[in-house]
């Protein structure tokens, strides 16, 4: 009898204390009217992830990706708030594609929904990585990312009731871009807006130099080394409202500002220049293509006191955080 009640007792527990913990904690979760019939009243959320390196589909908790996400996308010794931010980016894009939710799943690999490249998605990386890439920090940054991730959980970023495309990059430089001025399209919520918290970068302002041959090399060859020399070479075509280049003169040529920034290895586009002999040196403010939230700037809107909540409806405009799947 005493084993009897012994077991009774764990049940018990479990019923009344682990599990709403479980449920609270967000692991476990009851889906939308979209994702898959819960059995009993319960379902975990899965998620298809095609990893680059290994060449396979892995299948985890959604909440257990989002966290290698985060961790992949954003320095970790980051403000709590600003690492929620993330997390709510992070759940928002995966959301988008994932088929249980509507979406298309991975253009580039058939049967998964997602990809851990970040030129095909979001960048991730598995907790036995981060241990060698976060050293002694690793129990510090892994609650950090955890609880940012947990804290948040269902939540997603939604602009006329539809999941937003939640773009970021690393540094503004003083000011986020409209999406026309990088991309061909007008997006609602992704409008400039003024940005005096990503000072703290390391990349708010940068400087690289290189040769007039090196940038004619990187330049595919394509412009001789003798028409770039001597302020001949280069001239501003179109800048945006922000400043960013737009379309610039290389040689005889025009050029896209996004292709001549990816070509030479630019942190952005809203750059200037100056020669010195057979050099070039080019100061650069920011890092990414600008639109839709800076990551050192959700971090600097938290040093100074924002929540989560507002960090994203500062850089996205018009947007509500609102619940996907009820825990
Ligand atoms: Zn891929």
């Amino acid at each position: 009898m005493r084993r009897l009640g012994a077991l009774i007792l764990g049940v018990m527990i479990f019923i009344n204390i682990i599990l709403p913990a479980l449920l609270t904690r967000g692991c476990l979760v009851s889906p939308s009217k979209k994702a898959p019939q819960p059995r009993g009243g319960i379902t975990l959320i899965t998620i298809k992830v095609y990893l680059e390196k290994e060449k396979r589909i892995l299948e985890m908790p959604l909440e257990e990706y989002l966290m290698g996400v985060v961790a992949a996308e954003t320095p970790a010794s980051f403000e709590p708030e600003a690492l929620k931010a993330q997390a709510v980016a992070a759940r928002t894009y995966a959301l988008k594609r994932m088929r249980q939710f509507g979406g298309r799943g991975s253009q580039e690999h058939p049967g998964a929904d997602i990809c851990t490249d970040p030129q095909h998605g979001q960048a991730w990386v598995s907790w036995p990585e981060l241990t060698r890439i976060w050293g002694n920090n690793y129990t510090t940054y892994r609650k950090k990312v955890e609880e940012a991730v947990l804290s948040t959980s269902g939540l997603v970023i939604v602009y006329n009731g539809f999941l937003i495309d939640p773009v970021f990059h690393s540094t503004s430089g003083g000011r986020t871009e409209n999406s026309e001025d990088v991309w061909s399209e007008k997006v609602p919520y992704l409008r400039s807006v003024v940005c005096d918290y990503d000072r703290h970068s390391p990349y708010y302002q940068t400087t690289l130099e290189m040769t007039l041959r090196e940038m004619a090399r990187k330049l595919g060859n394509a412009v001789p080394t003798s028409t770039l020399s001597n302020g001949g070479g280069l001239r501003v075509l179109e800048r945006s409202d922000t400043g960013r280049i737009k379309t610039i003169r290389v040689g005889g040529q025009e050029m896209k500002g996004t292709d001549f920034r990816t070509a030479l290895g630019l942190p952005s586009t809203n750059f200037t220049w100056e020669y010195q002999g057979d050099k070039i040196r080019f100061t650069v403010r920011g890092y990414g293509h600008g639109v839709g939230m800076s990551q050192y700037g959700a971090d600097g809107l938290a040093r100074n006191g924002k929540n989560y909540i507002e960090i994203l409806q500062y850089f996205y405009t018009g947007v509500k955080i609102m619940r996907a799947f009820e825990e």
